[in-house]
């Protein structure tokens, strides 16, 4: 019993450990990822958006940009897309122990996706006045009513996010090649 009980502990303290390892450094590091992502949706012409999705032993699942104009596809957002790649390697629809990087705040079908896999954490750069379900438009994510809320953390590199957004529309503007 007692050996039980020390076995409990110990693989208690692991947990409690893990979650604290998400130290400051590593959600940089996964924001940092995201934003390479949103740097590629860039270079191919779409909204530089990108997305990672980490499980709990921090190891990357999914990895994705936005590529709605490349695809010519309503539902190739980063994170639908991101959200494929983690089910497909986790072989689960549920996502519950998993956390999504994202460079903007997710839209109405993207936050539906984030609750449908019961995403455990989402890490948003920037946020999206016009269409953002994270608070900004509305809080799907952490609706009283639904049977899932996921938590949320705003403004990991959120200047970086934003002006990367900024600069792609200013090109566009201005007629680049993009
Ligand atoms: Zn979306």
């Amino acid at each position: 019993m007692a050996l039980f009980d020390g076995l409990k502990g110990s693989s208690g303290k692991n947990k409690a450990e893990k979650d604290a390892a998400r130290s400051e450094k590593d959600k940089l590091k996964y924001m940092s990822m995201a934003y390479k992502e949103a740097e590629r949706a860039f270079e191919e012409g779409d909204v530089p958006i990108g997305c990672i999705i980490v499980n709990e032993d921090g190891k990357v699942v999914g990895k994705a940009y936005n590529r709605r104009n490349r695809d010519g596809s309503t539902t190739s957002h980063a994170e639908i897309l991101a959200i494929q790649q983690a089910c497909k390697k986790c072989g689960d629809w549920r996502l519950e122990d998993c956390e999504m990087y994202v460079t903007l705040e997710p839209c109405p079908m993207c936050a539906g996706a984030i609750l449908q896999a019961r995403m455990k954490k989402v890490y948003i750069g920037a946020t999206n006045s016009k269409a953002g379900c994270a608070g900004s438009v509305i809080n799907l994510l952490q609706m009283d009513g639904f049977n899932h809320k996921v938590e949320v953390e705003k403004g990991l590199m959120g200047d970086q996010c934003s002006i990367l957004i900024k600069e792609f529309f200013e090109e566009l503007r201005q007629g680049g090649d993009i």
